[in-house]
């Protein structure tokens, strides 16, 4: 089946919302359109000369990012600046762009837990929290003979997930009574004779995200002209999101090895510690934001974290961290480059999931400006 863009942004949203993402953090379509059929998209890091050449080499229709390519106000559009030129040639060649920055790091099963998937770090738990979202409870009432169909519908659109659960409701019968005027034009009973009907109150809860198409769905399916529903807060649910992850390995491990391990599980040539005064010898507990995550370090201290691994170290802040007896590998901002492989992985599950005609590609760039020598 043809796809368009905004119909794979859709279902990428459903997985990495764009209300997740920090404050200010500029996500979402960057260049080009969404309006327009995509046969190709490629997964990338970062937008750089060699990503894009390597685009309209693949023939690519829609680039998927983790870095927003385009991070400050542009001025000029010119062709002579190595950073305004790309933006020219990825319209030139009709590629669109769409990024997901934080959203990508805060999301559940986003890419701070593929970090810890491959390090073996277990029970995790966000290391920082960034949102809380309200749960809401709907109140529909239906014909008896409209119940069941109800909270499928409900169901379908997301309501009555409650941790482990899904589907969940509860349903009470009782009657309905209404009387018709003139003007109405009821699906059960006549203008101006009082009528009775056997109902369901049906109980669903939901994020307060999803009411929008929540109470679109049971508006489409409700038998009735003028429907009845409550929707109203729960003070005592909610889901709380947050930056960053902190868990335990299986056993302790002594530091060295562990640091080792970094090494090895993302492949690098060479990695940054700030072993502190007073190391531990041992490494159990484990606290890692990918990207540059230095400013998070006390609260990976605050989590009693053994280590604390993030990219972008800057020297004076190293000192300090220096004196708080955490350690702190640095492996670089690179280890990012992780999410192309696992949400091209993703992709191809949605894509067998909706039945889609479309090729996905992992960039084959690599964007890591550092080397060692
Ligand atoms: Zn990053």
């Amino acid at each position: 089946m043809q796809m368009r863009g905004s119909e794979f942004i859709q279902r990428f949203n459903q997985y990495c919302p764009e209300w997740l993402a920090e404050e200010g953090d500029p996500i979402g379509l960057h260049i080009g359109t969404l309006n327009k059929e995509v046969d190709r998209i490629m997964m990338s890091l970062d937008v750089r000369p060699a990503v894009v050449a390597e685009a309209i080499d693949k023939k690519i229709d829609l680039l998927i990012v983790k870095h927003p390519p385009i991070f400050r106000p542009v001025s000029r559009l010119t062709t002579d600046d190595v950073q305004t030129k790309m933006y020219a040639d990825l319209i030139k060649h009709d590629i669109a762009v769409f990024a997901a920055h934080t959203n990508m790091d805060i999301i559940e099963n986003g890419l701070n837990d593929w970090f810890c998937d491959a390090l073996d770090v277990l029970d995790t738990k966000y290391l920082i929290h960034t949102h809380t979202v309200k749960m809401k409870k709907l109140a529909v009432y239906v014909p008896h003979t409209d119940a069941k169909k109800m909270r499928q519908v409900l169901a379908e659109a997301g309501a009555g997930e409650q941790g482990d659960y899904q589907a969940t409701s509860f349903t009470v019968n009782g009657t309905g009574r209404f009387t018709p005027n003139s003007e109405a034009n009821p699906t059960i009973g006549s203008a101006n004779v009082p009528e009775q009907v056997q109902e369901s109150k049906i109980e669903v809860i939901f994020p307060e995200t999803k009411q929008a198409e929540i109470e679109a769905a049971m508006l489409t399916a409700h038998p009735y002209e003028e429907p009845a529903y409550d929707i109203y807060p729960l003070d005592n649910l909610a889901e709380n999101y947050g930056i960053g992850r902190v868990g335990n390995l299986a056993k302790a491990i002594p530091t060295d090895e562990f640091i080792a391990k970094v090494k090895a599980t993302f492949q690098l040539e060479g990695l940054r510690v700030v072993y502190p005064h007073t190391a531990k010898k041992m490494i159990k507990r484990v606290a890692i934001c990918g990207g540059s995550g230095e400013k998070f370090y006390r609260d990976a201290l605050a989590a009693n974290a053994d280590v604390y691994i993030t990219g972008d170290v800057y020297y004076h802040t190293a000192h300090d961290m220096q004196e708080t007896g955490m350690l702190v590998i640095d492996p670089g901002h690179y280890i990012e480059s992780l999410c192309k492989e696992k949400m091209v992985a993703l992709f191809e599950q949605w894509k067998n999931e909706e039945d889609w005609t479309v090729d996905f590609f992992v960039s084959e760039t690599s964007t890591n400006p550092f080397s060692f020598k």
